[in-house]
């Protein structure tokens, strides 16, 4: 098959590769265009044995961004693999005269239309169920194989009924296998383990020619590194083998301030770097909020020092939290739990945790915060996972969950954290009670390369996330408008400042922005595309490739490749 030469096709000469990749372009460009009929009559003459529906849209027209509302043509709920290879295939035999485009939804999670087709099929991979989730616990690297419809709460639930649990995770869980994986799968485990797309060991995916492949490391490693981070473009993810590791019982959960930027990025580097026994770490701004420290006490947190903490006045100022946790088993003899069979004195993972309970105290002396704002809680393993949901179901009692979220993510390299926190957070963002305003420092070594996410080039790079909620109707700096336009100025001084950042859940609107996101990756990733999904089918809620202009771009390609 095409695909499982792929391998090989990359590893040919440039020349080589140039001329495959011209003749491919020519094959699809000049096929003979059929007659054109409408997209749906399109659809309604294929043979076919999935659900595909035309009503009752609605759902697969929005997103949690709230911001765009494009209406797909159909929605498919597959049965099988099979069913979206089918469905794409048929699209993939129209050439270039469809304007068909194909759609994977998740959670529909997105913010920016990411997973919507408008005239499209979006395929609703919630509804796919298949495989069922299966566990292999024998052996040093346990592994659940799930559907990419997944949810990772579902994940989570049953891999602790085994004692077992996923490495790496986002900071919510009701998002799907594929949706995450597509962007990276970023939380506070990441400095650890890694995003989520380093804790994927084999793949299931449909490539926009309508191939069903397997790949992993060992086979197929480019469409493998393709998909992962490859924001839907190469193919839809339908089955993935995640790794997991023992699961521990118990959080500590610790919240500490800062008033100065300097002492609070360098404790934050020097935790990741040490990696001393902590097993997340995160942080994020505050900025002209009151009341605190009593939100904090009220979500179960308890302040060290209960008299000082009282002391401590917040307003006005720019503060920087901590957050860091570690995991643990309650009882030694849950400690057993990690080791299986092994008796407890020989379980080295027991004592490593015994180890780290007194080990961050120590840790905690030497770190510089405000000594009175140190607040710690102890919360069951899942309900600190799944500590969004909570907040999801207060915001959602009064209505303001499904409001609009005009997020925006960044990774911020090394050496420009200060310059760019400097103008940011005393020019341009004035509060963040519109939502939090995260910041906390990854380390390159530990993300796998070959992979189609983009980050900067730097070993130590910050993610700073900006989760806005917009008041609904408000014309004031909580409504839409002000939020869009705060970000606006964010990404206006960022593209001015050549401080390398890179966008991460990116969103452009033109090739020329996206090319410049890429960077150096963007032939490689130009590439892949003309092998996994010439006809640009498949995603086009990321405006990477517009399928109308795209005979234009793999024309313009063609030139380029020829001279
Ligand atoms: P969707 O929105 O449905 O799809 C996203 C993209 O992936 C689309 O382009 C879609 O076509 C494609 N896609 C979906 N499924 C597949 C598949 N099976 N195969 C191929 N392509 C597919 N991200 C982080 O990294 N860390 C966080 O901590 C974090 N927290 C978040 C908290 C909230 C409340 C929200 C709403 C989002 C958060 N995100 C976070 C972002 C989130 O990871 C992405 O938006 C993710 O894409 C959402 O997953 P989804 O299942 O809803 O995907």
């Amino acid at each position: 098959m095409f695909i499982s030469q792929s391998n090989k096709l990359f590893s040919l000469k440039p020349l080589v590769f140039k001329i495959l990749v011209v003749v491919l372009l020519s094959i699809t460009i000049n096929r003979e265009p059929c007659a054109t009929p409408t997209r749906r009559s399109l659809l309604e003459t294929m043979l076919f044995e999935g659900n595909l529906s035309f009503n009752n849209m609605e759902h697969a027209s929005r997103d949690f961004g709230n911001r765009y509302h494009l209406m797909p043509l159909a929605v498919l709920y597959p049965k099988s693999a099979s069913n979206i290879a089918h469905i794409i295939k048929h699209v993939f035999e129209q050439g270039l005269s469809s304007d068909l485009t194909v759609a994977a939804r998740g959670h529909g999670h997105s913010l920016e239309g990411q997973a919507l087709a408008p005239g499209g099929v979006v395929v609703d991979m919630e509804s796919y169920k298949s495989p069922a989730m299966t566990f292999h616990t024998a052996g040093k690297h346990p592994y659940v194989d799930v559907s990419a419809g997944e949810l990772w709460i579902n994940i989570l639930h049953e891999s602790v009924k085994r004692g077992l649990t996923p490495k790496s995770w986002t900071d919510y869980l009701h998002l799907t296998v594929g949706g995450t994986l597509s962007n990276a799968g970023i939380s506070g485990q990441a400095f650890r383990h890694g995003p989520q797309i380093n804790n994927v060991y084999r793949l299931r995916v449909v490539t926009g020619r309508g191939d069903v492949v397997s790949c992993s490391d060992e086979e197929n490693a480019d469409l493998f590194n393709a998909v992962l981070g490859g924001l839907g473009q190469f193919g839809i993810m339908t089955e993935a083998r995640i790794a997991l590791e023992p699961a521990p019982t118990k959080v500590k959960w610790m919240r500490a301030l800062y008033s100065d930027f300097t002492t609070f990025t360098n404790d934050q580097e020097r935790l990741i770097s040490s990696g001393k026994g902590l097993d997340y770490l995160e942080g994020f701004v505050v900025i002209n909020r009151s009341g605190l420290l009593n939100n904090w006490r009220l979500s179960s947190f308890n302040p060290k020092d209960a008299a000082q903490a009282q002391e401590f006045r917040s307003e006005g100022r720019i503060l920087f939290c901590l957050e860091l946790a570690m995991y643990f088993n309650k009882e030694d003899v849950e400690a057993v739990r990690f080791c299986g069979p092994l008796p407890f004195p020989t379980c080295p993972r027991a004592h490593t945790r015994r180890f780290v309970m007194q080990e961050v105290d120590s840790l905690l002396a030497e770190l510089s915060y405000i000594r009175s704002t140190l607040f710690v809680s102890e919360v069951p393993y899942v309900d600190f996972l799944d500590r969004v949901h909570v907040s999801e179901m207060k915001l959602r009692e009064n209505q303001l969950w499904d409001v609009p979220h005009p997020w925006l993510n960044l990774l911020v390299p090394r050496s420009s954290i200060h310059g760019f926190a400097h103008q940011v957070f005393n020019n341009i963002v004035k509060d963040t009670s519109n939502g939090p305003v995260l910041i906390y420092p990854l380390n390159k070594s530990r993300w796998r390369n070959g992979t189609s996410l983009v980050t900067p080039e730097e070993e130590v790079f910050y993610l700073v996330a900006f989760l806005s909620s917009a008041v609904p109707s408000s014309t004031g700096r909580d409504g839409l408008d002000a939020i869009v336009a705060r970000n606006r100025r964010i990404v206006e001084f960022v593209g001015g400042s050549n401080l390398g950042i890179k966008q991460y859940l990116p969103h452009y609107s033109t090739t020329h922005e996206w090319r410049a996101h890429f960077g150096s990756k963007w032939e490689v990733f130009l590439r892949r595309k003309m092998l996994y999904d010439p006809l640009a089918i498949l995603a086009p809620g990321q405006r990477i490739f517009p399928k109308p202009n795209f005979k234009n771009t793999s024309k313009s390609i063609l030139t380029r490749l020829h001279t």
